[in-house]
């Protein structure tokens, strides 16, 4: 199908596109690769009037690490998060998460803050954030907000984003002494989106206790979740077989599953349970 026909801007600063987004409240949408609004578009399932393509702003597209903490701008791409050194030394889970979506189109165009601002539920990046207590910066009218991952992802396909805010950047504190993390999907064929998707980051104790866990999980629910009981179960923990085997056993409990033509619900509860235990694997792995 073809779009409904919109107006099209091309805003060079983040200023810009804020007034422009309040100008427009409501009937405006925010472009960035536009490889999940544009199919909408087609599908006539989004029908903006403007559309305010931030394409063009470079001060979103960065990976800065400073004061504990990496910053991730925006605009910045799939493969810019794929390949990067820091992201590859210090957040492992979601350098993965990275280079799994989709295709090579995809990661070049694709953006994380479109990622996260769509929300879609087979997303992947969403198990990474969660796991890593990321802190999504928005910027709006009123200025900017911080808000905790755990706050941002609400519903499916629904954040805590204000209709006239922009995500800024995603913030994530990195975690010094013996730490690992991973993030493994079983991807849906077609278009590489996660049927299931979980991310995992430990810590290590000097005695090989499992001193820290978060375990986040995409693609099951209608948003991405932590999946506490197992955290809670592994913590204080030495991460044997049948430790890991009872406590990501637990991964799924409570949630009310997807259930459609690529997995039934429990299915994807089962694949909860399987994925959260060799993200823990993969990660304990790295940590050494
Ligand atoms: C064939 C195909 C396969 C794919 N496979 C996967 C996959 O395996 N895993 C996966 O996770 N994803 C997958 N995707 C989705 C892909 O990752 C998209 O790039 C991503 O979901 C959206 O990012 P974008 O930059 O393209 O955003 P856009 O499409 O430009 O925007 C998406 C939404 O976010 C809003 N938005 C964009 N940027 C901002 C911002 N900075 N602030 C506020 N709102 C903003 C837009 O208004 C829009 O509502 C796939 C897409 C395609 C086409």
């Amino acid at each position: 199908m073809i779009a409904h026909n919109f107006e099209y801007i091309v805003p060079t600063s983040l200023g810009d596109a804020v007034n422009l987004l309040q100008k427009h409240a409501g009937r405006a949408k925010v472009l960035a690769g536009g490889h999940s609004l544009i199919p909408m578009m087609k599908l006539r399932l989004a029908g903006p009037e403007f559309l305010i393509d931030i394409g063009r702003i470079p001060e979103l597209a960065y990976v800065k690490e400073e004061s504990g903490r990496i910053r991730i701008g925006a605009l910045t791409t799939h493969h810019t998060i794929q390949t990067s050194d820091v992201v590859q030394r210090r957040l492992r889970a979601l350098a993965d998460a990275a280079a799994l979506i989709g295709d090579v189109q995809v990661r070049n165009k694709g953006t994380i803050g479109g990622s996260i601002a769509h929300a879609d539920p087979a997303a992947d990046y969403p198990a990474s954030i969660l796991a890593l207590d990321a802190t999504v910066v928005t910027l709006g009218p009123k200025g900017e907000r911080q808000l905790p991952a755990s706050k941002f992802f609400v519903d499916m396909m629904t954040t805590a984003l204000e209709h006239n805010e922009i995500v800024r950047e995603i913030q994530i504190p990195v975690k010094d002494g013996r730490t690992g993390s991973a993030y493994l999907k079983m991807a849906q064929k077609a278009s590489g989106f996660a049927i299931c998707g979980a991310a995992a980051i430990i810590e290590l104790d000097d005695s090989g206790v499992l001193s820290g866990v978060a375990i986040g999980i995409t693609g099951v629910g209608s948003h991405a979740f932590r999946a506490n009981k197992t955290e809670a179960a592994l913590k204080g923990q030495r991460p044997a077989p049948d430790v890991l085997k009872a406590a990501c056993d637990k991964a799924s409990d409570g949630i009310i599953a997807l259930d459609d033509i690529h997995a039934s619900a429990d299915y994807r509860l089962d694949l909860a349970r399987i994925y959260a235990r060799r993200a823990v694997e993969a990660a304990i792995e790295r940590a050494g």
